[in-house]
């Protein structure tokens, strides 16, 4: 038995989940926001119902991550940090250098902040946390968990824009994807609950989320996914605009006298839903404003759930059919209605939901099966967990080595 602790450091924050492993229960969870500022808050969790929450200032990364381990010692969750046998950490981009988990050397940790030109913000944070756990407890082992190294295995007529090709290999411009951890353990997780190998699966997993992609699942692996060179392509998201034709930025930067980097900030962040809506990010307030009949939310809403239906429909002919769609993440696994919209358009391929299996909130927080008798096709709701698959990752790599 061992303690593993999942990390995801973003600029500010500092998410983390120390579970037992293998046995994979969740020992403490905890969150630290506004890092570096006076106000920040700390909040941890405890398996037996202990807690502590704390508004203090708390100068930077390293402060947090002293703080979170002096809790867990005063929480009693453990006696020392050397029982702390390694730590996880969520990595946005491992570009093509990583395609799988991998243990933190200072060579690894070196490309890691390299590799912050194709996602700046994202992986500076990602060191500084791997930097500050190292620090605090030496004798754990480090992994870097990279949400692009699921996808590395699709074939380059998946990956390549069709641009000049010189600019694949002067500057690494390709499709990467995303949320490649989430895809990963839910796709793994389907093959479980269908006692099925993986290997046999043509899978189509759709995590919906404020983020959203669709990845294509065959042999257990990634051929194909809709987020791209950032996280900006692809379906419509919370506040993304997903595909657009690129020739509307130097239109829309003509039109309003924008940057480039302006519009694109509104297309990361005043878009998708929240763009179309007028109104709200958040798929539940588009969902009933769309209701109570506002034109805006209920286009919003169409938009969102037919970009999802038509790459499933991309996705079943690019490998030659599908064995189980998956929902997953916030959208995925909680609304009723963007499920049984994608799925109502595709009776034809022999894929049908059940009404009241959907709409059921029996065995809600695990993998619950959601296809009509007659469905050629296993649809199936699958909560996320990319902590526990950073662990799955860390405790695998370390008995390897
Ligand atoms: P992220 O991790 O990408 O920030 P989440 O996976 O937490 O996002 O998903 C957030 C989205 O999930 C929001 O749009 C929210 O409206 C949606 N969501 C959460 N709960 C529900 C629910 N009960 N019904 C419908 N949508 C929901």
């Amino acid at each position: 038995m061992h303690k593993i602790m999942a990390v995801n450091a973003g600029s500010s924050s500092l998410k983390f989940q120390l579970f037992e492993m293998p046995s994979e229960d969740v020992l403490a969870k905890g969150l630290i926001e506004r890092i570096g500022m006076k106000d920040a808050v700390i909040s941890i969790k405890t398996h037996t119902g202990k807690k502590h929450e704390e508004v203090s200032h708390i100068a930077d990364h390293d402060q947090a991550v002293k703080m979170i381990l002096e809790f867990l010692i005063s929480l009693e969750v453990v006696k020392n940090l050397k029982e702390i046998y390694g730590t996880g950490h969520r990595i946005v981009h491992g570009g093509e250098q990583f395609t799988g988990a991998t243990i933190v050397t200072p060579k690894v940790l070196a490309k890691i902040e390299q590799l912050a030109e194709f996602a700046p913000l994202h992986n500076k944070a990602n060191a500084t946390g791997i930097r500050a756990f190292q620090e605090a407890i030496p004798t754990a082992k480090t992994v870097a968990v990279f949400d692009t190294a699921f996808h590395q295995t699709m074939p380059p007529a998946s990956f390549l824009y069709s641009i000049p090709y010189r600019y694949y290999q002067e500057h690494k411009i390709r499709k990467y994807g995303f949320h490649g951890t989430s895809h990963k353990y839910v796709s793994r997780e389907a093959a479980k609950f269908m006692n099925r190998d993986l290997k046999d699966l043509r899978i189509i997993s759709c995590h919906l989320g404020n983020g959203a992609s669709l990845c294509a699942i065959k042999d257990g692996k990634s051929i194909d996914t809709t987020m791209g060179f950032t996280p900006l392509e692809g379906l419509t998201m919370g506040t993304r605009t997903g595909n657009i034709d690129p020739a509307v930025v130097p239109y829309i930067m003509e039109k309003e006298n924008m940057s480039a980097a302006e519009v694109i900030d509104v297309f990361n962040k005043k878009s998708g839903l929240l763009g179309i809506s007028e109104l709200s990010s958040d798929l539940r307030d588009v969902t009933s404003a769309a209701q109570e009949g506002n034109y805006q939310s209920g286009l919003a809403l169409s938009i969102f759930i037919k970009r999802v239906r038509e790459t499933i429909g991309a996705y079943a002919v690019e490998m030659g059919g599908v064995d189980a769609i998956i929902f997953t993440a916030g959208v995925g696994e909680n609304s009723v209605i963007v499920r049984e919209q994608v799925i109502d358009g595709l009776q034809f391929m022999d894929i049908k939901v059940d009404k009241n299996l959907n709409e059921s909130n029996e065995n809600r927080g695990s993998t619950r099966s959601i296809s009509s008798f007659n469905s050629k096709v296993e649809i199936l709701v699958v909560p996320t967990d990319e902590e526990v698959e950073i662990a799955r990752d860390v405790l695998s790599l370390s008995n390897q080595g």
